[in-house]
């Protein structure tokens, strides 16, 4: 079950179980990585959709990347083609792509 420990896969860093869902005092669930820091703030619990669907599949792609080294260069190559893309118009450094590992679980985080 998704939500069985309230932890999901990070929509950002693709972590294994590293994303916690919250809720704020207004009830608004926001989402906390542990491994890369994001915090994604939801208007609606509408929002939470896309944990729900894209958690899933996050699943099915760290197993393929860890088994098809081809695919996981090719995901280290999407990441390389959306930084320098966006490089030009933030403060990403251009080496950051290098580091795009879909190995972290919220085990690895605990320790
Ligand atoms: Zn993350």
């Amino acid at each position: 079950m998704l939500l069985e420990d309230g932890d999901v896969n990070c929509l950002c860093c693709l972590g294994e179980r590293t994303c916690q869902i919250r809720f704020d005092r207004k009830a608004r669930p926001y989402a906390v990585c542990l491994v890369c820091g994001s915090r994604i703030f939801l208007k609606t619990k509408q929002g939470l959709s896309g944990f729900a669907v894209l958690s899933p599949l996050i699943d099915a792609v760290r197993r393929q990347a860890k088994s098809d080294p081809n695919y996981a260069a090719e995901l280290a190559q999407q990441l390389a083609s959306l930084v320098g893309a966006l490089h030009g118009r933030s403060t990403v450094p251009a080496t950051s792509a290098a580091s795009l590992t879909v190995t972290a679980t919220a085990d690895e985080v605990a320790a």
